[in-house]
């Protein structure tokens, strides 16, 4: 596995499998690199196969709390050590200068509507998808991949990066990876380490509050079974709500009531929390209703 980190390393790794990541890796992220080795296994059951490189940058420009930025965890010699084992070709750890050279400022692509409008990670984290679509985009220009895979524990994101990219001629396929949680059900999530043990069974609320709403068909019943399962254990609740699953607006639900067979009825839900367990933030998602 090659260490890689200018413009001019990744020349020999374009039009592959790329999985962007902040580093502080676990298996939600060997996942995203196993889905990659996995395409490449049922594309080209021969070798050569396309080149797996994942990148490792905290992207300051993504952090509206500068103390996240500060306190974000960095584990580069487990981190490599995990890439290498779960299949990647490289490693890009760019310094920032190679990001952002001061000489030559980086653009914000425009924003798709679900990066602003649906009022979820949007308003509560405020420039947030603004830094995410321009080191994204960024990313992209320096490592031409063919494909890009994200994980769905980031929905809003997901959704974002699908819109980004379908708006930019020559972007790479954009592969979604389902999320990897614990045996109880906590996703997995590189801020998890943070939580104090005594608080552990508390943040299982939001797993459970997710498995309590798929058991209610209606769309404000399930968000209300979402906010009584995280007030009960005490979160502070950001946003626990049923939308549509790409554009993360509000259900129309008079006419999926009225008409379950229409157009709007057929489309994905998505049940999506962002809850506190003071200090630390957590978010997670579901599919909804349950599906069978
Ligand atoms: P991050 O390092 O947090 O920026 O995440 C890098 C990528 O890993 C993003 O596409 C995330 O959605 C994905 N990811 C993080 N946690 C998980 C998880 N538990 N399951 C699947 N993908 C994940």
């Amino acid at each position: 596995m090659r260490s890689l980190h200018t413009e001019h390393d990744l020349a020999p790794f374009h039009a592959g499998r790329f999985i962007p990541t902040m580093g502080a890796l676990h298996q939600g992220h060997e996942a995203l690199i196993h889905a990659a080795a996995a395409d490449n296994a049922r594309t080209f059951p021969r070798a050569p196969r396309a080149p797996i490189i994942v990148s490792i940058f905290v992207n300051p420009t993504q952090f509206n709390d500068p103390a996240d930025l500060t306190h974000y965890p960095r584990t580069l010699a487990a981190d490599l050590a995990i890439c290498q084992a779960a299949g990647a070709d490289a490693v890009f750890i760019p310094e920032p200068a190679a990001i952002y050279p001061l000489t030559d400022p980086i653009p914000v692509p425009a924003l798709p509507r679900v990066a602003t409008a649906p009022a979820l990670e949007d308003a509560f984290r405020p420039g947030h998808f603004a830094g995410v679509c321009q080191v994204v985009q960024r990313l992209f220009d320096l490592v031409r991949p063919a494909h890009a895979y994200f994980g769905e524990k980031d929905w809003q994101q997901l959704q974002v990066i699908l819109a980004m990219a379908a708006a930019r001629p020559g972007s790479p396929a954009i592969v979604p990876v389902p999320t990897i949680r614990e045996p109880d059900g906590l996703a997995l999530s590189s801020r998890n380490r943070f939580i104090p043990p005594a608080d552990r069974t508390r943040a299982l609320a939001i797993a459970q509050a997710l498995r309590a709403a798929q058991e209610h068909a209606d769309p404000h019943a399930a968000e209300r079974a979402m906010r009584d399962t995280l007030q009960r254990a005490s979160l502070q609740i950001d946003y626990a709500v049923i939308r549509d699953a790409q554009t993360l607006e509000a259900l129309d639900t008079p006419r999926r009531a009225a008409a379950p067979n229409s157009a709007s009825a057929a489309r994905p839900a998505r049940a999506l929390i962002a809850a506190r367990l003071s200090p630390i933030r957590l978010i997670d998602n579901a599919p909804w209703p349950r599906t069978p």
